[in-house]
């Protein structure tokens, strides 16, 4: 399953590589520096050891509770470092998941030069527009010197690292997705004590509901709907459903369920056919009042 999406991300918010002065990140957050030899895990996937190369004293490294970074700018990992553990504890909280099944901790390269990164690029084969990729627990972020990064489109890779440690299997591309896409907004909101409601869910997306539900591929054309409905239909599951079903939902569809059975399944005394369901969630797709609207 392809694991990445970096057109334009849906939040476009920057990050500061700098801390304000006086402010303490959260302790959990904390990037503690260690030298190659001294990290917890040091086994890397397949393109985890071609970003490091055959020389991974030529990086910096350092951990946090759940991720081990690979950087060159200390100010970069502290960041993303502290973005991520944030975005960790509320994934878990959203999945309301208390068991990870990993021990091992995710690995997160920072490539600072751009000529590294465009090397990268063509060894994974994505965009060379690409800022970032996540693949299984790994994530390849790229920080251009002198400049921050675009924390929609980081938000949206994180969530996926995280969600792998909580899901076994593969799940339908629409959830994957949607879940990531509903994280890069929720999560971050979160993390910033943010409004949500002025990034995101604004205006209804059209696109059919059966073609979202059963997509193994990304289509040619209108990606950016089809991952803005995957989005909407999270939204839809974990606002204003039931919270707690939205995990065995997530483990049904894992396990080989059909989604729209899947859906059916679970949440079948709200929903007694698929057209019930389809219903509801136009209505949630509507868009708001324009009383406040030219
Ligand atoms: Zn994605």
């Amino acid at each position: 399953m392809i694991l990445f999406r970096l057109a334009i991300a849906a939040l476009v918010v920057v990050l500061g590589l700098h801390q304000a002065a006086g402010q303490t990140p959260a302790p959990r957050g904390t990037l503690v520096e260690k030298p190659w030899e001294k990290l917890s895990n040091k086994k890397l996937m397949e393109f985890g050891e071609k970003a490091l190369g055959a020389n991974p004293q030529a990086w910096k490294h350092g951990e946090t509770e759940h991720f081990v970074f690979h950087f060159q700018e200390l100010a970069d990992a502290q960041k993303v470092g502290e973005f991520a553990e944030a975005y960790y504890r509320q994934i878990q909280k959203d999945l309301g998941v208390t068991q990870d099944r990993l021990t091992r901790k995710n690995h997160v390269f920072i490539f600072n030069d751009g000529e590294e990164w465009q090397k990268f690029v063509k060894i994974v084969r994505i965009g060379e527009w690409a800022m970032g990729v996540a693949r299984r627990t790994e994530l390849f972020l790229f920080s251009p010197q002198g400049s921050r990064f675009a924390t929609g489109a980081i938000g949206h890779e994180i969530t996926h690292c995280i969600f792998y440690r909580f899901v076994p299997n593969p799940v339908p591309l629409w959830l994957n997705e949607g879940f990531a896409e509903f994280e890069s907004t929720h999560a971050y909101a979160k993390f910033r004590d943010l409004d949500e409601t002025r990034y995101g869910g604004r205006r209804p997306v059209h696109y059919p509901l059966k073609q979202l539900l059963a997509a193994t591929k990304y289509p040619k054309e209108d990606v950016s709907k089809f991952y803005a409905a995957s989005e909407r239909l999270v939204r839809f599951l974990l606002m204003e459903q039931d919270r707690r079903r939205f995990l065995p939902f997530v483990q049904m569809v894992a396990s080989g369920a059909k989604s729209e059975d899947a859906l059916l399944f679970i949440y079948h005394d709200q929903f007694k056919t698929f057209a019930a369901f389809a219903d509801a969630f136009e209505k949630f797709n509507q868009p708001p009042a324009r009383q406040n609207e030219p």
